[in-house]
């Protein structure tokens, strides 16, 4: 297994999203790893990817 060297050869797997402009809209997935364009109709929270905090699990 190659670990180094392009492993999609020309194939352009980002392309410019048409909402947040950026080389991120993936066009397989056809959805946006920036902005979240494709997968949810609503731009893509950072903050919303962090787990959610667990209180009932807190350490005493
Ligand atoms: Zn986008």
């Amino acid at each position: 297994m190659p670990t180094k060297g392009p492993i999609h050869h020309g194939k352009r797997i980002h392309i410019r999203c048409r909402r947040c402009g950026r080389r991120a809209y993936h066009i397989r997935n056809k959805a946006c790893a920036a902005c979240g364009y494709g997968a949810s109709s609503r731009l893509r929270n950072p903050a919303n990817n962090r787990k959610t905090l667990n209180r009932s699990r807190r350490i005493v």
